[in-house]
Formats: C-alpha cells, structure tokens, sequence
C-alpha cells in the first residue's frame, strides 16, 4: 500500500485565546521545523482567515484552525474537546459536550478529547481540567499525548517548572499511563483514534529573576508530532489537502511521533492478510491469519498489544512480524532511550483484525 507521510503538528493557541504568539509566528516556526501542516485551537474561538499555504524560499507549510470548546462557567473547568473541520463557531454548545460532539459531526467535523487526564499542578496555580463526561460517544478520538499535561506531572515545586522551562527536552518520557489505560478500555468496543498534541502556548514568562518563553512554538514543532498517512501527495490546493489530512485523521491513518530523540518519519504498522492489506486505523478479517508488520526509522524496544496487553516485545529492532488468527485490537508503541531515560517515541493507531 502506497502512502505518503506527512507531519502535522496540532493543538496550539495564539494571542486570540491564551497563547503568546500570533498565527505568523506559528508559521514561521512550522517552515522552520519542516512542519507540512498545523492545526491551530484557539479556546472557544473560531478564528477565520488564517488558512492557506505559506511559503517562504525553500518550502511551504498548511495552516489549518479548529478550536478547543469547554464550557467557562463550569465549575471545575473541565472537558476541553479539540473541534476539527466543522467551519463554524460551535463554543455556545459548550455546557452539553454530548450535544457538542452531535453538532461537530452534523457539521462534517472531527472530534478530539483534549487532554484527557489533566492533573493540577498547585505550584504553578493550574487546576484539573480532564475529561470527565466519558459515557459520552461517537467523538473521533482522544488526544492521547498532550505535551503539557505530562509536564503539569513533573512539576511538584516552582523550581521543577524552571528546570523544565530552561531544559524542555527532559520532559516528554510517554502519554500518561491512565490515558493510555483509558484508551485501550475505550477500544474493547468502539475505534477511537490517537492523536498527539502540543499544547502549545509560547507564553513570556516571569520566573523570579528570569525572562523565558514557555515553551516556543518551535520546541513543540520538534517533539510530539502526529504523522498522518496520505493516499496520495499534497497537491498544494489548500482545501483539498484539508480535506484529505482530514479524512485520514478521521480514519485512523496515523501514528504519534516523539520526533526530539529520533525522527520518526518512515515509521510503519500495516497487516497482510491473504487478500487484503489494511494499514492503521483500518480493518482487516482474521480468517487465513494476518501478517502484522511493524517497521521503525531506528533501531528500539517494539511492544505489540492485543486488547490492551503487550503480547511480544522485540528488544533493539528495526523490523518485528507477528503472524495470527486470533481477532482483536492490535496496535504498536515504541521506546527508545534518550539523555539517559526511556522515552515513548511511537504509538501507533491499532489495526483492528476482525
Ligand atoms: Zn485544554
Ligand atoms: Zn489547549
């Protein structure tokens, strides 16, 4: 099967909710990093005029904007969804996230659980702000590895964030354990897909005696990335490209990358089965066994899990093949050391062998 990788990064805010940048500084660091697309989610805004290419000398990158809906007057502040592709205002259907995801997909939009397990980080006067409406159904998916939840984990004390701010590449090690828990739990009867996110905000911060941006769109654009597989090029017409990122979002057809340690890029998970071929996100039937085979860029610790259990690891590999006819939800997570800890690097979308 033929497809083409692209990089989109997504899940960041401009100065038209809380982030510190505008959308030209997000381009600009998109181009810088090699970024094919961004999706932008300002908070309870949909910001229009800001989708297209931009290009400079040597390449070009796709802006794209959804938004992050919750409702402000609850309280606590929780069920942040990530809207994508709707094309309207939806933040007045806030107050009834069912409702919510109901109107996206009338509205031929994908959904995404921001953040799904968001703890408080009390030094730094954040709250909780996961998800907590979870008899909710028929979202897209679940944004699985949120760069600033999993930092809000590490930092007990006003000097771990500063740690963190000066040294951000000690922070992604893998999503949080109970999102990843939770996802697998979701799986047993629905497809759910995996995205990574940045959270990105490029907030200027005061830190006693010292000035930083907290984290620069740039870092982001270097570390968690979702790597979506396309059925064929860009063909550098924005709404075509939108259309097709999004229908292979929607699908499944992704995997998420930690691409700080390691590019991620050429990473595979794909089934062959006798007659057909399937690819994340797809299915494929069990009968005359399937070929699961995983490819990674660079050599690490590969773990296949069915059902939400690891079923075989494969320690220092490029390349792992696992043949069955047991039906179930297959899907792959990567790990690779990176100054002196085990990180995640890859967490595929599941293949769902029927
Ligand atoms: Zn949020
Ligand atoms: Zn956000």
């Amino acid at each position: 099967m033929n497809m083409h990788e692209i990089i989109v990064n997504l899940h960041m805010h401009t100065r038209y909710s809380d982030g510190g940048g505008s959308h030209h500084d997000i381009a600009d660091a998109a181009l810088k990093c090699g970024i094919d697309a961004v999706i932008v989610t300002d908070h309870n805004v949909f910001v229009k005029g800001f989708e297209g290419y931009i290009q400079d000398a040597k390449q070009k990158t796709l802006m794209l904007v959804g938004e992050e809906i919750h409702d402000q007057a609850r309280k606590p502040q929780k069920n942040h969804l990530l809207v994508f592709g709707a094309e309207k205002e939806l933040a007045t259907f806030a107050d009834d996230p069912q409702l919510l995801i109901n109107t996206v997909r009338d509205s031929n939009g994908l959904s995404f659980i921001a953040h799904p397990h968001d703890p408080a980080a009390p030094a730094f006067h954040e709250t909780d702000i996961s998800w907590s409406d979870w008899s909710a159904i028929h979202y897209t998916g679940i944004e699985l590895w949120n760069e600033f939840s999993e930092l809000k984990t590490l930092i007990p004390t006003k000097l771990h964030g500063l740690l963190y701010a000066f040294f951000p590449e000690l922070i992604a090690h893998h999503p949080i354990p109970a999102t990843l828990h939770k996802w697998d739990e979701l799986l047993e009867d629905r497809r759910v897909v995996a995205i990574g996110g940045s959270d990105a905000h490029a907030k200027h911060m005061n830190l006693g005696p010292f000035q930083r941006v907290v984290f620069p769109y740039e870092f982001h654009f270097r570390a968690v990335n979702t790597h979506v597989l396309l059925p064929k090029p860009l063909t550098g017409d924005a709404n075509t490209d939108k259309k097709m990122i999004y229908d292979s979002l929607s699908t499944g057809h992704c995997f998420i990358g930690y691409d700080l340690p390691a590019s991620t890029r050429g990473f595979h998970f794909t089934a062959q089965g006798r007659e057909t071929e399937a690819v994340m996100g797809d299915e494929i039937p069990a009968r005359n066994g399937v070929t699961l085979q995983t490819r990674t860029p660079f050599s690490a610790d590969i773990r296949l899990i069915r059902n939400g259990k690891a079923i075989r690891v494969w320690k220092s590999q490029t390349n792992a093949a696992y043949i069955t006819t047991e039906p179930g939800v297959y899907r792959v997570e990567v790990y690779r050391r990176y100054l002196g800890r085990r990180r995640g690097w890859i967490f595929s979308n599941p293949i769902y062998v029927r």
